[in-house]
């Protein structure tokens, strides 16, 4: 499946909002998003009129927003991110719930949330490299659906990795509650589907639903 490889500061820009798309560097001063007094800030939408215009606020445009806002997070393009949508309408429940859930539970989103990748992409190329395994075997379908029950390893190899050893030193992540970590934190057991209030990300998941239902 495809994926963005152009500019991924460019997007936080455009978000006006930090999504933390890379790791380390997005907790420096070296993030255009960040306030340093002594460096310009480039906190403004990107473009040659980017820091001039004055868009007028509408509807439609924060539904938009919102929802270039988590495709953007998790690393998905349009098709895809649409069809998860479509799949969590069909579902029972909170549409916008679903759709959280299921991005939630992508093998990538796991192996970032289990702190063993700086960020989503890394963890994305962990994935696609052959470096995790679900339940023993290996996965390299970034899009994968973990399920409650499933535990999820990184390989031997990688567990002496220079930048997986500095991901966990450096960025500490905390593992959310419906995961659990064990194997000196190199395997993590997913414990349930997350609840909504489990999901830390700043998302307005209704704005997406009433953009996608018009
Ligand atoms: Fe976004 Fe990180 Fe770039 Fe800052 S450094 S703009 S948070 S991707």
């Amino acid at each position: 499946m495809a994926r963005y490889t152009g500019p991924v500061c460019r997007l936080c820009r455009r978000e006006r909002t930090k999504l933390f798309l890379k790791g380390e560097r997005c907790l420096s001063m070296k993030c255009p998003m960040s306030e340093n007094a002594d460096r310009q800030t480039r906190a403004f939408p990107p473009g040659q009129h980017g820091n001039a215009r004055q868009r007028q606020g509408s509807e439609y445009l924060g539904q938009l927003r919102e929802k270039q806002k988590a495709k953007r997070i998790y690393g998905l393009l349009e098709g895809q991110f649409r069809n998860l949508y479509e799949e969590a309408n069909r579902r029972p429940g909170i549409t916008g719930t679903n759709l959280l859930q299921f991005l939630e539970l992508r093998l990538d989103n796991v192996t970032f949330r289990a702190g063993w990748a700086a960020s989503r992409a890394n963890a994305r190329q962990l994935v696609r490299h052959g470096h995790v395994t679900v339940n023993g075997k290996r996965v390299t379908i970034p899009s994968f659906r973990v399920r409650p029950g499933d535990v999820v390893s990184l390989k031997g190899d990688m567990r002496e990795n220079f930048n997986t050893r500095r991901t966990a030193d450096v960025l500490a992540r905390t593992v959310p509650g419906w995961l659990e970590l064990s194997d000196s934190n190199f395997t993590v057991t997913c414990r349930a589907v997350p609840q909504r209030e489990q999901i830390d990300e700043s998302i307005r998941e209704q704005l997406i639903v009433e953009l996608y239902s018009k």
